[in-house]
């Protein structure tokens, strides 16, 4: 009989569970995950929760009780060690096996391990799940000092929070600034000053050598000489996609598994989506693994009619968020091989612009506290057609005429 089994219960497994309801599959649906919570929201995390603005109730990403409500049978604390596809299986940690027909991999991504000495004292924290941000709570005291590692979103937003919690804090990133991989250089400046502003160390070109301490971490040495004293440690240095269970059962995988545009799998009866999976993009040269919610929700819509039988193209212009103090940062569109960089407002008003242009059209924009802008972007974007750089530099222009 038809039976969907989804593994991994977060923002692309929950979604995938309902849009299958919605788009009319009416088999049984399994969602099956290995945290103890029904699915909540990641982002989050590193954010308002961190910094004890919400509670963990505001965290989940549908009420529980309508799971049972759409007949969708949730399974927590459940861990899939294997697929067997020939007997059309899956196994459960206890040793219980489960038929499927039709099979979701949201499998997601775990934190990227640092790998030097010392790296496995208490009070080296991560920052993925509910369970890693109660870890770094405990060691949260005004006044105390914090040691982030790694200058990304992830860091940043802990940076922000753990300062709004009283912390000392520290970031140290490797490269030369923040930000980096993501966007260009007049905006790693703006977030440096900004956060800075707001009290933080920034430590650039800085590698981490070795965590030391005694029964937990007490300091944190870098290889130019640079030594933190820490109370707590927060490694946010990016992740690796779970993609084990699909390359032991055979299924392509390169970073992430991989998919067509339909979500796909080299299997027809499996799809994959969100962080675990690698797929081609209309807005991006080569197949992306994207880490961002609305990819996962866009990737869910369209695997769920995949599976109903009506194959449907991801064409959705990826877009990503950001929360810092009072910075709302919106992105829009992938900034890769970009060969313009044109800024409209300025820096020092916490409010701008930067629009990321290759040969004359608009591949994305950062835009900070400008949600009007937003919108006008992922328009521009999804167009296609040349801009006027300097009209989009323009505070003159109103951001709607842009789009004339
Ligand atoms: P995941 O959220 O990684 O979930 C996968 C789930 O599957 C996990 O619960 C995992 O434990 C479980 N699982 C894995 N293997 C198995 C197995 N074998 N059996 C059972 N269960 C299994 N994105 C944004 O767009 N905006 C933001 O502002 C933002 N902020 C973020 C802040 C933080 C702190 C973090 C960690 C992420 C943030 N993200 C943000 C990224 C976003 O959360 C991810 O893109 C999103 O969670 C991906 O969802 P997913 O369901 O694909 O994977």
């Amino acid at each position: 009989s038809d039976h969907a089994i989804i593994i991994g219960a977060s923002h692309a497994g929950a979604q995938l569970a309902t849009a299958l309801r919605q788009q009319g599959w009416g088999g049984a649906i399994t969602l099956i995950g290995d945290e103890p919570s029904p699915p909540y929201q990641r982002p989050p995390l590193s954010k308002e929760y961190l910094a004890g603005k919400r509670d963990a109730e505001h965290l989940l990403i549908r009420p529980a009780e309508l799971y049972a409500k759409h007949d969708i049978q949730l399974r927590t604390g459940c861990r899939v060690i294997a697929i067997d596809r020939a007997a059309r299986e899956v196994e459960l940690g206890s040793g219980e096996r489960l038929g499927y027909s039709k099979l979701g991999l949201c499998t997601g991504a775990r934190v990227r391990p640092i790998e030097v000495p010392g790296a496995g004292l208490e009070g080296v924290c991560y920052l993925r799940t509910r369970a890693d941000v109660e870890r770094i709570r405990q060691r949260v005291t005004p006044g105390g000092k914090a040691v982030i590692v790694g200058g990304g979103y992830i860091g940043l937003e802990t940076a922000a929070s753990l300062r709004q919690l009283g912390m000392q804090v520290w970031v140290l990133e490797m490269m030369g600034r923040v930000l980096a991989r993501v966007t260009a250089p007049p905006v790693s400046d703006f977030y440096r000053r900004y956060h800075e502003q707001q009290g933080v160390n920034l430590e650039l070109n800085c590698q981490v050598q070795a965590f030391e301490g005694g029964a937990r971490v007490e300091r944190v040495q870098c290889l130019d000489g640079r030594c933190f004293d820490a109370d707590l440690v927060v490694v946010g240095i990016g992740v690796i996609p779970n993609q084990e269970l699909a390359s032991e059962t055979g299924l392509e995988v390169a970073n992430g598994v991989v998919v067509d545009a339909c979500g796909q799998t080299s299997d027809p009866d499996i799809v994959a989506l969100g962080d675990c999976c690698q797929q081609p993009n209309p807005y991006a040269a080569a197949p992306i693994r994207l880490e961002s919610v609305p990819s996962a929700m866009e990737q869910a819509r369209c695997a769920a009619a995949t599976l109903c039988g009506h194959p449907t193209p991801n064409t959705s212009l990826p877009w990503f968020w950001s929360d810092q103090y009072d910075l709302k940062l919106q992105i829009a569109g992938l900034n890769s091989h970009y060969d313009q960089v044109v800024l409209r407002g300025d820096p020092d008003s916490a409010s701008f612009v930067a629009w990321y242009l290759k040969q004359g059209k608009l591949l994305a924009a950062d835009c900070i506290n400008r949600p009007k802008e937003f919108m006008v972007a992922k328009q521009l974007i999804g167009r296609g057609g040349e801009v006027d750089a300097e009209q989009l530099a323009d505070e003159q222009v109103a951001p709607k005429a842009l789009l004339a």
